[in-house]
């Protein structure tokens, strides 16, 4: 056995074939194995290993300290669940650690419910190296690691939180070598980057400048890594790995113009070619932002619009107004960058008034890169709406929650006056309305766009929860997914 003890981290399936790098467990992964540790990593997303094929490759006859599960909410009940069943059952010694969102705001819950030791809560880097360091030292006593719950007899005890580092610097770059990086980095594909050009996924910092109350972030403010130290990741990826495009899967990307222009400086300099997609806020969009980030290599920009409603967007806490998102992505549409116009429906004070301007202001703004639908919100554990949720007595708490949550396209909790029937039969309406402009614009085979239709109206009246989504469902047009 490896001295510095060995660690299995598993990346759960999410059933699709557009696989974004797993960049919250590499990092971890370096972290590990900067301290002494064996890390291997089981790739369920990449690979499709069911449960029993798991157990056959790494479980059966591996014999770990650690085995690390990360996962977001909405895949808890339809995988993580069973997941954690038979790992439970083979785990041996190996203490089962939770992370990422899914777990890190209700970890009590998720220790009764899936029988793990422990939650990693926030930024694991540092958790799990300490874990371990417990481990191999043979000890159980882990009261003193800070960021954790754990079980302890048939309670659970939720440590201090850990600072979140603010010297993101520190942390070793992602432990590319112990991933299948080939089949990430050739299963995504997206329009403006090079043909046969390889992607994978960057984070330039952690954390945002804002609060929304559907956003599930439990860490307020942002913590930037250096773009000295962004530049060196981004020149290894694309020397040694060929990545022409880069993921950006920071929060914020475009967190003030200074750093944009120095981005666009270092880049530059580094004589990187590249094309890249990130998320923008509207609200410190403008036409020098615009074109430094086309003159960078920005091929697409995801806006968090939300609503064409004032009220709306005061109520979830966007700080932004209708008119920023109209002015932004009207510049950004001037350069010719591919633009997501993320809306949700059913938030605090939405209405059948607000889900139609809605719909008539992604009209008017559609770029049509890829299909737009328009989704419920969520109130995801952890985010200020679950806690109104429970405040209004619309839900009880987290087992609540997963028994009602089924898929991102349906109520979890309706905070609007508008019966349930009435809302999906709203929400139907408007999604055919979105799905027909979408396929007569791109002259698509309005046969694939009936067959949506249908896919929405299974989901919203028969209860087929099996449905990912629009966006995953367009492929021709995103072409995501069609080179695996
Ligand atoms: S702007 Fe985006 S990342 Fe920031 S709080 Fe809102 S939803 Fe979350």
């Amino acid at each position: 056995m490896s001295r510095g003890g060995r660690v299995l981290l598993i990346i759960h399936d999410v059933y699709q074939e557009d696989n974004i790098f797993p960049l919250g467990p590499a990092y971890i992964a370096s972290a590990l194995k900067a301290s002494g540790a064996e890390v291997t990593v089981a790739c369920q997303d990449v690979f499709h290993y069911s449960n029993e094929e798991l157990v056959r490759r790494y479980l059966q006859n591996g014999s770990y300290d650690l085995i690390g599960v990360g996962f977001m909410a909405a895949r808890f009940k339809e995988t993580v669940l069973d997941l954690c069943e038979v790992i439970n059952q083979y785990k041996g010694g190996a203490w089962l650690v939770l992370g990422a969102h899914g777990p890190s705001s209700i970890p009590e819950y998720m220790i009764k419910t899936t029988g793990a030791d422990i939650v990693a809560i926030g930024d694991a880097e540092e958790t799990m190296v300490d874990l371990l360091k417990c481990k191999i030292a043979g000890g159980n006593d882990i009261s003193n690691v800070d960021g954790i719950a754990f079980r302890s007899g048939d309670g659970v005890v939720v440590n201090k939180r850990r600072e979140p580092s603010r010297q993101l610097d520190r942390f070793p770059f992602p432990a590319w070598e112990i991933f299948p990086m080939k089949d990430y980095a050739d299963c995504v594909g997206l329009k403006g980057m090079e043909e046969g050009g390889k992607v994978l996924a960057v984070i330039t910092g952690r954390g945002c400048t804002n609060r929304c109350n559907f956003c599930y972030r439990m860490e307020s403010g942002i913590r930037l890594r250096s773009i000295n130290n962004v530049i060196e990741e981004m020149k290894i990826l694309y020397q040694q790995y060929g990545v022409r495009h880069f993921n950006m899967q920071d929060e914020l990307f475009i967190s003030s113009r200074r750093r944009l222009l120095e981005f666009r400086d270092a880049l530059k300099s580094a004589g990187l070619k590249i094309t890249f997609n990130c998320d923008a806020r509207v609200d410190i969009f403008d036409e020098e932002i615009a074109h430094t980030l086309a003159e960078c290599g920005c091929v697409f920009l995801n806006f968090g619009l939300e609503s064409s409603d004032q009220n709306v967007l005061n109520a979830m806490g966007k700080r932004t107004t209708v008119e920023q998102n109209i002015k932004a992505v009207r510049i950004a549409k001037k350069t010719g960058v591919g633009i997501g116009l993320n809306f949700l429906w059913g938030n605090i004070g939405d209405t059948e008034a607000s889900l139609k301007s809605n719909v008539r202001l992604i009209r008017e703004l559609n770029t049509y890169y890829h299909l737009r639908t328009i989704r419920p919100v969520t109130p995801y554990p952890g985010c200020d709406l679950y806690y109104e949720a429970i405040r209004r007595g619309l839900l009880s708490g987290p087992e609540d929650f997963f028994e009602r949550f089924k898929n991102s396209d349906l109520l979890t909790v309706n905070f609007t006056d508008i019966p349930e029937k009435q809302f999906y039969e709203s929400l139907f309406n408007v999604n055919k309305e979105l799905i027909i402009d979408h396929y007569e614009h791109t002259a698509g085979d309005m046969k694939e766009a009936n067959h949506l239709i249908e896919q929405f109206y299974n989901l919203y009246f028969k209860g087929e929860y099996k449905f990912r989504g629009a966006r995953h469902y367009d492929r021709k047009q995103e072409k995501v997914g069609g080179r695996k």
